[in-house]
C-alpha cells in the first residue's frame, strides 16, 4: 500500500470498527480501477497473451456473496434513491428463499458447484454473475457490501504484501460477521425449535447428497418454516432488527464478541500491514521465478504473485535481475552502477520483493 492514499470507501461498520482497532485505515487501490475495470481493455486484441481480460458484463462479480444478518438488513434499511435498484436486488432475493436463513443469506448449493468446478469462468461467465451486480455496472449494494467484496481487488499497490495485507482484513471482517450474525440471532430470542434447524448436526460423512431439489433451487416450504419459526413471512422485519441489533454495539463490544479467534485475526492483521508498510530494504535478495507475458516498448510484462497483475520491468533491469544472487543488496547496486552504468534505486528493489520478483534472503 502506498501509504499516503486516501483510505478506501469502507461499508460504514467496517470503517468504524477498523478504524477503532488498527493504527490506520487500509489506503486505496487505485489501479484497481473499478469504475473503468482495470480487468476490461477497450481493445482485447491489444492485450498480450497470458494477460487474462474479464467481461465488461460481470468484470470481477461472478461471486455471489454471503451477507449476514445485520448486512441485509443495512441494505433493507438504506432507503437512499441511489441504493433503490439495488435494494430490489436483495429484496427478491429474500423472497426466492434460497439460502435464507435468520444468519443471513447464502449461496444456493448448485452456485457453490458452479463457482468451484467453473474457476476458469471467473469474471466471464455471466451465468455466475452476482444478483446484484447492476446493468450499468455498479454494485447495487456497494455501501453495505461483505467481507470479500471489500477486500477483493485485481490488483494490489504492495503487490504480494497488499494481496496478503488484504487477506488479513477479511479473515478479520468475516470473523466479525460470523460471531455478530450469531450474536444477532441470539439476541433475537430464536427457540430452541428454530435453533436446532439452523445449527443442525453435519452429517457424519461431512457433506450431504446434492438432490433435484438443490439443483432446481427448489425449497421445501416445511424445511424453510422450521428454519425461521415465528419470523416466516416476517424475514424483512427480521433483517431490519438484525440491523438494529448491531446499531446498539460499540467497536469494543463488537471485538468482545469477536473473542479469541477475532484477537488473533487482529493480531495477523497488525502485523500484515507493518509488512506492507514497511520502508525497509531487504540487505540481501535473490531472484525467484516469474513467467514473461508480453513487452511493450523497452519493458517487460512479469507476473510474479499473481496473473491478475504483471509488473512492467524494463528490459535493462531484467537483464541484471540474476546478478541478486543472495550477496549484500548495496554490493549489488553498486556493482551494477560501477560495471554498467546502471542506477537502480533501492525503492525499485523494495518493489520487486513487494510483487515477488525478488525475495528477501532470511
Ligand atoms: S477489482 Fe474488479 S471491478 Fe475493480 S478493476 Fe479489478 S476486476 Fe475491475
Ligand atoms: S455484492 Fe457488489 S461487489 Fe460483491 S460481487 Fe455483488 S456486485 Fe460485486
Amino acid at each position: 500500500m502506498d501509504t499516503s492514499a486516501a483510505p478506501i470507501a469502507l461499508p460504514r461498520r467496517f470503517a468504524g470498527w477498523l478504524g477503532a482497532w488498527l493504527d490506520t485505515l487500509p489506503g486505496s487501490e487505485p489501479r484497481a480501477t473499478c469504475d473503468d475495470c482495470a480487468m476490461c481493455p477497450r481493445d482485447p486484441t491489444a492485450v498480450a497473451p497470458g494477460m487474462g481480460t474479464y467481461s465488461p458484463v460481470t468484470k470481477c462479480c461472478t461471486y455471489v456473496p454471503v451477507l449476514s444478518n445485520f448486512l441485509v438488513g443495512d441494505v433493507l434499511c438504506d432507503t437512499a434513491s441511489d441504493a433503490a435498484a439495488g435494494r430490489a436486488t436483495l429484496e427478491a432475493r429474500i423472497r426466492a428463499r434460497v439460502g435464507v436463513t435468520p444468519l443471513g443469506l447464502t449461496r444456493s448449493r448448485r452456485y457453490e458447484l458452479l463457482y468451484v468446478q467453473g474457476r476458469d469462468g471467473f469474471g466471464r461467465a455471466e451465468s455466475m454473475r452476482c444478483p446484484h451486480h447492476l446493468d450499468d455496472g455498479r454494485c447495487g449494494i456497494w455501501r453495505h457490501r461483505e467481507s470479500t467484496c471489500v477486500t477483493w481487488f485485481c490488483k494490489y499497490e504492495r503487490g504480494a504484501l497488499g494481496y496478503a495485507f488484504w487477506r488479513r482484513v477479511q479473515d478479520a471482517l468475516l470473523t466479525v460477521e460470523t460471531a455478530l450474525a450469531r450474536h444477532v440471532v441470539h439476541a433475537l430470542g430464536l427457540p430452541p425449535r428454530t435453533l436446532a434447524a439452523l445449527f443442525a448436526p453435519r452429517p457424519s460423512s461431512g457433506v450431504s447428497a446434492i438432490d433435484d431439489a438443490d439443483l432446481d433451487e427448489r425449497v421445501a416450504p416445511a424445511a424453510y418454516a422450521g428454519l425461521w419459526g415465528d419470523w416466516v413471512d416476517r424475514e424483512f422485519e427480521f433483517y431490519r432488527a438484525a440491523s438494529a441489533v448491531v446499531d446498539g454495539l460499540d467497536a469494543a463490544r463488537v471485538r468482545a464478541l469477536g473473542g479469541p479467534e477475532l484477537e488473533i485475526r487482529l493480531t495477523l492483521l497488525t502485523d500484515a500491514q507493518s509488512a506492507m508498510r514497511s520502508p525497509h530494504i531487504p540487505a540481501r535478495v535473490v531472484t525467484r521465478p516469474v513467467s514473461i507475458v508480453g513487452h511493450s516498448g523497452d519493458a517487460m510484462q512479469v507476473v510474479s504473485y499473481s496473473p491478475l497483475d504483471p509488473l512492467s520491468v524494463p528490459r535493462t533491469l531484467m537483464d541484471v535481475l540474476h546478478r541478486f544472487d543472495g550477496r549484500p543488496t548495496t554490493e549489488v547496486l553498486a556493482a551494477l552502477e560501477a560495471e554498467r552504468g546502471l542506477r537502480i534505486a533501492p525503492g525499485l528493489v523494495r518493489k520487486l520483493v513487494a510483487f515477488g520478483v525478488l525475495a528477501e534472503v532470511e
